[in-house]
């Protein structure tokens, strides 16, 4: 090529280049996703009193007034926001979940909806997340995050964690992983998800079972995922269920009595998880108490106040004579919740430990 031609098609070239894109013609489509935000209320709904840096009141902004202050969200989804509830995630109930879960799932069932978000406080968050993670009947994302900085605070975390959250449920990548926890740049599945501090932004973390990844620049940077039975691959169905059975927890101590768990029972706690010391153990005063609940019918699950490692079947207690359950790795308040739909299936012993290997 000679070298008049050559400057003529490098003009070319450049021209195609820098000449603007036509503006999309009637009829174009939208390719952004169609991402829906559900508000429950917590610290990402909170704002500061007065003038203090400290003392703040969570859930007292609408899920509108929130979206209106990060506008940002609008250039990578197309979002809409609705309110399910608005208050501190310390005020959780069961009967939220299953509104939620139900108000999920008819979501899910829409092809104008790729995914969800849930704004959430941090104190259940995990709570949340693993309920949902059971009962979701689809593989779209489904998102949670919060913050623990209001958003009047000199530097609040909740519009970088809002934006994280919707940029993963946009994700293709997300599709199938179950529920996750976005915070602080970081992915977290809703199995390992725990707060391992009172307030701290980067309070959310997944000790022994690890991030699933990061969020950086809008984008999801995956190294692993649970191989755990999750949503599409569940068995719980929240569908016809209205009410969901009571489990409470009972935390071990040294010298620990057998009160707890006799006012547990007499109460009408239908399971017990055990928070136990080491491995899931318990004083014997403790031990008997919970021999004569499994007794009277009531579940008896043995987990670890320790936040790390499996509590084994048979170590010091004798669970085939006593028909206790061990809850695998899992941290009380997720045992509680896997107990709570365990029952709505089975009262069988055997049964509900193959679940507690199986979630
Ligand atoms: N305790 C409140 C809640 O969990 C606010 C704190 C937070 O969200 O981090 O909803």
């Amino acid at each position: 090529m000679n070298k008049g031609l050559a400057q003529l098609a490098l003009a070319v070239i450049i021209g195609i280049l820098i000449v603007p894109a036509p503006a999309f013609s009637a009829g174009a489509v939208d390719k952004k996703p169609n991402i829906k935000i559900l508000a429950t209320g917590g610290g990402i709904a909170g704002s500061l009193q007065g003038n203090s840096n400290t003392k703040f009141t969570a859930a007292n902004l609408t899920i509108d007034a929130l979206l209106d202050k990060i506008p940002e969200l609008k250039k990578i989804a197309n979002i809409s926001g609705e309110q399910i509830v608005n208050i501190p995630s310390q005020a959780m109930t069961n009967e939220v979940w299953l509104r939620l879960a139900q108000r999920i799932n008819k979501l899910l069932k829409s092809s104008n909806v790729d995914g969800i978000v849930i704004t959430h406080g941090t104190d259940t968050i995990e709570e949340t997340a693993y309920f949902l993670n059971l009962v979701i009947k689809s593989k779209k994302p489904v998102i949670l995050t919060g913050a623990t900085r209001p958003y009047n605070h000199l530097s609040p975390d909740g519009p970088s964690n809002l934006f994280d959250a919707v940029a993963l449920a946009s994700s293709p990548e997300a599709i199938a992983k179950g529920v996750m926890v976005v915070m602080n740049g970081k992915i977290l599945g809703a199995r390992g998800v725990t707060k391992v501090n009172t307030y701290g932004t980067d309070g959310l973390q997944a000790r022994d079972t690890g991030l699933f990844g990061y969020l950086y620049g809008g984008k999801p940077y995956f190294f692993q995922a649970s191989i755990r039975r999750h949503t599409y691959r569940s068995e719980f169905d929240t569908e016809k269920l209205n009410r969901i059975p009571r489990v409470d927890i009972i935390y071990g101590h040294a010298d620990s009595t057998e009160d707890a768990v006799n006012a547990a029972v007499a109460t009408g706690a239908k399971g017990i998880i055990l928070a136990g010391v080491g491995n899931g153990n318990t004083h014997p005063r403790t031990l008997q108490a919970l021999i004569r609940a499994r007794k009277k019918g009531v579940q008896v699950v043995r987990s670890t106040r320790t936040g790390n490692g499996l509590v084994t079947r048979g170590a010091e207690v004798d669970d085939d004579k006593y028909q206790f359950i061990v809850a695998d790795n899992l941290s009380p308040q997720k045992a509680r919740i896997l107990l709570l739909m365990a029952m709505t299936e089975s009262d069988k012993t055997s049964r509900i430990q193959k679940i507690f290997q199986d979630y």
